[in-house]
């Protein structure tokens, strides 16, 4: 079956009891057992397994083309929950340029359990070769990433990785599985964080990893159920209500974000736009080689630095001023002092994040009043 088929068909008719068409959110802690130590259908605690969840979770791994799929209660969950099949001393290559949670959680807390970690511009196959030491056991990365929509080769990661039998993670959450599928390039581990666009509506706070082989599932699975970072069985419905649009919602997304980066590119007051739709994207070639679409995110620097950019974000109707990604509704945030602010300026400045950057998020809204606002508040910066 093809990408919309299953999406708009995940949960349907799997009610056996009245044959409701939406499926049943099964709102229960734990089970009832038909005997001593057997168990219905395979369920016993809600933190192991529950079958609304399991429905997101099938629904993920057929996206992905993965082994298995796994729902957790935040996308920090489930890198956490990533970050458990390392062991102390283990060392991570990791690209510089990620989402700052993901930074702080490797910075500030993995490293307190003596992980070892290099930021790396994964630009090639060389600037991963010269990280490499004895104890590198996982290499994690974005792409796009966030929020300079760098683009790294996928197949030149996996085959680096394989080449050292290093395992890969790739947080795949601004391209998502319409666009993007990485297992298919050879990684071993898909990430999301399905607050974003696998939601797509701004109400649920979620994340996901899908697996390429059962030996990686009976890990995540494991470690999922030891750490309790599962997702609750209402964010689970919602978000596998979300994914039934993923595919046209997806579609307007790049729409909009192509015809908005395009309007900043020729924007006077605009020193430079990041976008791998744009023929000037230096990720451009790869980004077409690997994705059937360049996504709804789009950041831009403004001419004039911090002030101006300040004055366009007070300035803008439409776009609101929000941190997180991914919704319906467009939205422009500040990365220096919001969604990066856990990075350090001295980070920040090394992968290029500067004083005039701003992360615009597109929504699928009409692409003509996008414009219209991005162009009366980009008047006087
Ligand atoms: C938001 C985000 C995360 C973290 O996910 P939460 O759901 O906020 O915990 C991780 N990676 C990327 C790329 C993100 O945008």
């Amino acid at each position: 079956m093809e990408f919309e088929t299953i999406i708009s068909h995940a949960g349907k008719k799997m009610d056996p009891a009245y044959g409701a068409m939406s499926m049943p959110i099964y709102q229960t802690s734990n089970f009832v057992f038909d005997d001593i130590g057997k168990t219905r259908a395979g369920y016993d605690y809600s933190r192991t397994a529950n079958p609304t969840r399991k429905v997101l979770e099938d629904t993920l791994a057929k996206l992905e083309g993965g082994h298995a799929g796994f729902a957790f209660g935040t996308g920090m969950a489930a890198i956490t929950t990533a970050a458990h099949l390392l062991k102390t001393g283990d060392h991570v290559i990791s690209g510089d340029d990620i989402y700052g949670g993901t930074y702080r959680l490797f910075q500030n807390v993995m490293k307190d359990h003596s992980i070892e970690f290099s930021f790396v511009h994964m630009n090639s196959s060389k600037s991963i070769e010269v990280a490499i030491r004895p104890n590198t056991k996982m290499i994690w990365f974005e792409s796009p990433s966030n929020p300079l929509l760098n683009i790294v080769d996928i197949e030149m990661v996996a085959s680096v990785a394989k080449k050292y039998k290093i395992l890969t993670v790739m947080d795949n959450t601004f391209a998502t599985p319409y666009f993007l599928k990485p297992l298919e390039y050879g990684i071993d581990m898909v990430m999301h964080s399905t607050t974003k666009y696998l939601n797509g509506h701004s109400d649920v706070i979620g994340g996901a990893i899908i697996t390429s082989t059962e030996e990686l599932s009976k890990k995540v699975q494991f470690y999922l159920n030891a750490l309790g970072t599962c997702a609750a069985p209402f964010d689970c419905w919602l978000v596998t209500r979300g994914i039934a649009t993923l595919a046209v919602r997806m579609r307007k997304h790049a729409e909009n974000a192509q015809a908005v980066a395009e309007f900043l590119q020729q924007h006077p007051t605009v020193a430079k736009v990041y976008y791998p739709g744009l023929k000037t994207h230096p990720g451009h070639e790869i980004a077409k080689k690997q994705m059937k679409g360049f996504g709804g995110m789009v950041s831009f620097e403004i001419k004039n630095g911090e002030a101006a950019a300040h004055n366009f974000l007070r300035k803008t109707q439409l776009f609101a001023l929000a941190e997180s990604l991914g919704g319906v509704a467009s939205l422009a945030e500040y990365p220096a002092l919001m969604s990066h602010a856990s990075m350090s300026a001295e980070a920040r400045k090394q992968c290029g994040i500067s004083e005039g950057l701003v992360r615009l998020s597109v929504g699928i809204e009409n692409s003509k009043d996008l414009i219209d606002d991005l162009s009366q508040a980009l008047e006087g910066c």
